[in-house]
């Protein structure tokens, strides 16, 4: 993944060390590296963004301008599209609904998706949803018709077990597939921040609150 800033963990003399690259000395106790043998190799912590045209049929969202690591703030601020069976996103927003516009889908999250024996009902009912009408930049509203109403309408129509039983209702479908992604990226984005600003993030072993935990 090239937007992996490739953020490792590890730990030494009773604290875990998050930083970019292993540094010459410990950051807590700062002694050199190269004389201690680690209780256990370093951890890359998992990158939670993908590329949507590598996830087929799958409901991705990003923020509605820039990306996650650098410019997302709050669930507000989202925007969510449809992959097809061939990874191409089909989205609405103020100009009407949009076509594979990939280079702004490089730093996404998965919602949830469908597994590849749906492919082709997924496929028809993408086509079937989009060929309505209502999808014009006319009547596109950022409030009450946005690309919430174009992503739900397409689960409804999809009949797709618990993920289209939660879109019949905007906040049931957020609270039981966006914010659980939302949340465990927004752990890794506050502590890609903090490591951009001070090249390490440091936790007594001993804490309760250990990201390494959290982000698991
Ligand atoms: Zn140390």
């Amino acid at each position: 993944m090239d937007t992996d800033p490739g953020i490792i963990c590890f730990q030494h003399c009773d604290s875990k060390v998050f930083c970019f690259e292993l540094p010459e000395k410990c950051p807590v106790c700062l002694s050199p590296m190269a004389n201690t043998v680690l209780p256990l190799p370093p951890l890359r912590i998992p990158y939670p963004f993908v590329r949507a045209s590598q996830h087929s049929c799958c409901i991705v969202m990003k923020p509605t301008n820039g990306d996650f690591l650098n410019d997302y703030l709050n669930s507000k601020d989202l925007h969510i599209g449809v992959t097809s069976s061939k990874g191409l996103v089909v989205e609405y927003d103020k100009n009407g609904l949009q076509y594979d516009k990939a280079s702004l889908w490089k730093q996404c999250l998965i919602v949830d998706g469908a597994d590849e024996s749906w492919s082709e009902i997924w496929d028809n009912t993408l086509r079937h949803v989009s060929s309505l009408t209502c999808w014009s930049s006319e009547r596109y509203n950022e409030e009450n018709f946005n690309c919430y109403n174009f992503v739900l309408k397409f689960l409804q129509e999809l009949r797709y077990g618990a993920l289209s039983a939660a879109a019949v209702s905007r906040t049931r479908f957020c609270e039981s597939y966006i914010v659980p992604q939302t949340t465990t990226a927004g752990k890794y984005i506050s502590l890609y921040r903090k490591l951009k600003k001070s090249g390490c993030v440091t936790h007594r072993i001993s804490s309760k609150h250990t990201a390494c935990n959290t982000l698991k």
